[in-house]
Order: C-alpha cells, then structure tokens, then sequence
C-alpha cells in the first residue's frame, strides 16, 4: 500500500483537507492532539465562494440546512445607520452570508469525513518530523504515552496559528501585533431593532460595538478595548459597552461563551518546505474583521488537495505543487491587507476622522455599485490567480473570465474519482478528440462556454487554467501537457 498523507490538525483546515483527499481516493490520516473537538462558536462566518467549493464537495446542503443565512451587513452610528450593504447581488448561486457557528463547521466537516471511511485520531500529537526526499518520517505521541513512527508521504500542517510544523521548519511568521484587544460574548439579545438575521455594526466614538447573529435570538458581540489592556469580560461589562455605543434599549443575558483576544497580521512566506505543507491558520492569521480567517484557510486545503491527488496519482508532474505557495500566499497578502484596512477604520480613535469616516461610508454606499463591490469581494467570488505559474493564454477579445479567475462549470464530485479539468468550449470533433488525448485529466463531457468563440480549461477548483480562441486547440494540448505527469505527455 502507498504511503498515507499526514493531516496534523483537525480544526476546519485539516478537516477540510482530509475529506477531500479521501473523497479523490488518496490514503490519508488525520490525527488531533485535543481529545475533542471546540465547542466555542469562533469562526462564523461562511462565504459564497467557500459554499461554492463545499457544494463541489458534495457536502454544502448540510451547511445551509444547519446555518442562518444573513442577508446583509448594517453599519450604524448610534440610530442612524450609514450604510446598509445587501448580499442579494454576490454573483453566485449562493448570495447570502452563512452563518454557522465553527463547532458545527468541524462537526459537519466531520461527517463528511466519515462519509469516506475516515474518522480523525484524537488524543495523537505530532511530536518531531525528519522532511527526506521520499517522504516524512513522522513521530506521534499517542494517548498513554505510546509511540509511533510513521512514514507519510507528505505532510500537511494545519495546526493552528501556533503551529508546530511551522516552527519546526524555522519558518518566520512575519508581520504585527495589535496593540488593541478585544472582548467577545455568545449571548441573548433582547430589543435589537435590525433584521434577525443581519450582522451589525455600530461605531462610537469610544469604539465599536459588533452584533452578528448566531441562532434566533442569539448573537456574537465583539467590541475593542481601546487602551484597556486585555481581559476575560464578565456579563455586566458587555452590557455597560452595549448600551454606550449600542442603538440602546437592548438587554444581554444567557451567555455562554466570554473571551478576549489580541489581533495578530502574520503570513509565512512560503507555504512549502520540501514535502512539508502549511494551511489555514499555520500560514496565515489576521484580524477577524471581514470573517475571512476560516474561509481562507479552507480554500487553501481545497487549492492543495487536487494538486496533491494528481500527483499521488502519478497524473500529474510534482511541479504542479509549486503552484500552490504562489496563489494561496498571494490571497493571503490581499486578505490581510485588507482585514488590516477595515480594523484599522474601526478603531479610528481621532472624533474629526471618525466624523470623516462615518460621512465618507454613508455617502459612498449610497451608490450601488459601492454595495454590489463590497457584497462581492467579501463574498470571495473575486478571489483570483492571476499571478499562476499555471496560466496560459488571454481572453482577451472574448466574453469571460481570465486565466486565473473563477468560472464555474460542471465538477466531478465522486468518490475515488480523480480530480479533472473541465473543457468549457463549443462541443466539436476537436473537443472530443481532446478529451480522448487526456482522458483521465479531463472531464468526459464539455461544459457550455461563456463565448462561442473561445476555449477555457478550468481547473477541478473552478479557475480557468487556459483560454484559446476557437481553433486553437495548441494552446489547450500544450498546457495539458505541462501538467500531465512525464510518461502521460501525448
Ligand atoms: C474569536 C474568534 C473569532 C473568529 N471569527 C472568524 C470568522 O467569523 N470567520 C472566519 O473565517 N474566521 C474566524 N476566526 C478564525 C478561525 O477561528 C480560524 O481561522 C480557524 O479556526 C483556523 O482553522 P485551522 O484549522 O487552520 O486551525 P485551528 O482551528 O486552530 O485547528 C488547529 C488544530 O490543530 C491541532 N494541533 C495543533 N498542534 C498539533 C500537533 N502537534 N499535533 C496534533 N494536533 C495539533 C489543534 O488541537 C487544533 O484542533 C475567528 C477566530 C477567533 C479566535
């Protein structure tokens, strides 16, 4: 039997990893030191292009019956709102916010997991790696102090934003430490005037007030400290901030979860080291401002587990794996720059500028096309490639998306099946011949192109590869070629 891949790290990343290197039939183990997984709500927010993903999963049903879809996001300074930002216009089949606490993410993530025969081993922590050229010896510490040595294939650390994998590397986790904290509350709201299934954001001079619903009735609140130093916040100090920068009138009870924390912008540079991987929050951390933390990671685990699974299925040639460092850490410097902007304009303490800010953000969302751009970058449907190693062609002259973007087509989503490219072209005698030259890396059927006159190749995560025009068929062959493992290349 082939070596396993070893997944260090259950939370959503790890999880999301596992599934879907089992769902493409790849040997794979997913170990936990924690006994079980949180029960703490974290993470809530799911976005269309993480739905979009986990739909071609064959697992976003369970989600959205499980969640609250939230259709908009609602800033407001006291009573005034300033801007009310509608997700109806995301460019996607899901145009709304999930909300769904993390607990249940990695319970449903977990289940999927199941689904392909694999349960995460907890109580076992990797405790030492030795990265060869043929594979990872791994040491795991299991449950009473047993053993183990395990020879994996690979290995993937998605272990958290305080990762071992990443400091065994020695890899710097470059960036700043926030001076300001934060408090955060899971509890009951009473007298919120704003749409039960809306998050909320109220600005104060003193600082902000954040409500983003959970369950009916039921709401995260986060709120910054400004130069109070960090620390566990009790009931009646969630209600005093409430009611100071809050609409008023509202009254907090039932809490079950209270916390503070600091806000850290951090990225490693590389997000591979030989056979050794980084995901989620072991590459990358920054502020929850945009709730993109989750998402990110969980698109990295998607990026990789395709790339991962041709190349153990000796489909593809192991230099498609460099491409994975280069987009992922890509996403990352945009996302973190801007969570970084948006924290930034939330904690404005200077009252001109905060009156300058709260102008500028009414009049400008004012104009729908400001709604409609902010609904779709938070959403993660612009999340591109453009800088690929990948990419071939331009679509320029015809009417679609660029090598690098999104386009959604047809996927595969079988179990044991191959992860497959997908020719979205006019069905013709070339299209067929095309998919017989590559059968096991393309999907057997053509998908609808978006222009008649074009060719697009998209990749088994929804991003265009290479666009030719008709006729072109060189530009497809050629960029199959690269990707095809040496003794596949036609
Ligand atoms: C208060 C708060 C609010 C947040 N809100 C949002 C939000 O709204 N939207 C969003 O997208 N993100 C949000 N985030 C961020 C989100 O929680 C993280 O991005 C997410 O949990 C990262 O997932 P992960 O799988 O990379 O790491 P983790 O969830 O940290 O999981 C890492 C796992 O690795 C295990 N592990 C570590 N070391 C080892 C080892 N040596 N051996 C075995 N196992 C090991 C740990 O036990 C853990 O289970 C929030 C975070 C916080 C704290």
């Amino acid at each position: 039997m082939s070596k396993p891949v070893l997944v260090v790290g259950a939370g959503p990343v790890g999880l999301t990893m596992a599934a879907e290197l089992a769902r493409y039939g790849i040997p794979v183990r997913v170990i936990d030191r924690l006994p079980t997984r949180t029960t703490q709500s974290r993470a809530l927010a799911v976005w269309p292009r993480t739905l979009e993903l986990l739909e071609a999963a064959g697992c976003a049903d369970a989600f959205i019956a499980a969640g609250l879809r939230a259709n908009a996001v609602s800033i407001h300074a006291g009573n005034r709102t300033l801007a009310r930002i509608p997700f109806g216009t995301i460019v996607s089949s899901f145009n709304y916010l999930l909300m769904i606490p993390q607990s249940e993410t990695e319970r449903l993530l977990a289940d999927h997991l199941r689904t392909f025969g694999h349960l995460v081993e907890r109580e076992t922590e990797l405790t030492d790696f030795v990265n060869g050229d043929n594979g990872v010896s791994c040491t795991l510490l299991h449950a009473g102090g047993r053993i183990e040595t395990l020879d994996a294939a690979w290995l993937i650390g998605c272990d958290g934003a305080h990762s071992f994998v990443r400091r065994k590397l020695g890899l710097a986790f470059e960036g700043d430490t926030l001076s300001t904290g934060f408090v955060i509350a899971d509890v009951h709201v009473a007298g919120l005037a704003i749409p039960p299934d809306e998050p909320a954001i109220f600005w104060h001079p003193d600082g902000a007030v954040m409500f983003f619903p959970i369950s009916r009735g039921r709401y995260r609140i986060i709120a910054d400290l400004g130069s109070v130093p960090l620390h566990m916040p009790d009931l009646g100090e969630m209600q005093r901030l409430v009611e100071l920068r809050g609409p008023g009138g509202l009254i907090l009870s039932d809490p079950v979860w209270l916390s503070d924390f600091g806000v850290n912008e951090r990225k490693v540079r590389d997000y591979r080291t030989g056979r050794v991987f980084l995901a989620g929050d072991a590459a990358h951390i920054h502020s929850p401002a945009g709730g993109q933390g989750m998402n990110m990671g969980m698109q990295d685990a998607f990026n990789l587990a395709w790339k991962l699974a041709l190349v153990e299925r000796q489909e593809a040639s192991p230099s498609l794996l460099d491409s994975y460092s280069v987009e992922r850490s890509a996403v990352a410097r945009q996302i973190l720059s801007d969570s970084s902007r948006m924290t930034r304009i939330v904690l404005l303490k200077h009252h001109l500028a905060q009156r300058v800010r709260n102008f500028l953000v009414k009049q400008a969302f004012r104009l729908p096309v400001m709604r409609r751009a902010a609904a779709n970058r938070l959403s993660g449907i612009l999340i591109d490639y453009p800088d690929s190693p990948l990419n071939v062609g331009s679509a320029r002259g015809l009417r679609g998306p660029q090598p690098g973007q999104r386009l959604i087509a047809r996927q595969s989503s079988g179990q044991g099946d191959l992860p497959r490219f997908i020719l979205v072209a006019r069905g013709s005698a070339e299209a067929r011949a095309m998919i017989a030259r590559h059968t096991s890396l393309l999907m057997h059927e053509v998908s609808k192109p978006p222009d008649e006159n074009g060719i697009w190749l998209v990749r088994p995560d929804g991003y265009v590869v290479a666009v030719a025009k008709r006729g072109n068929w060189t530009v497809i062959n050629q960029t199959l070629n690269k990707i095809a493992a040496q003794h596949q290349r036609k």
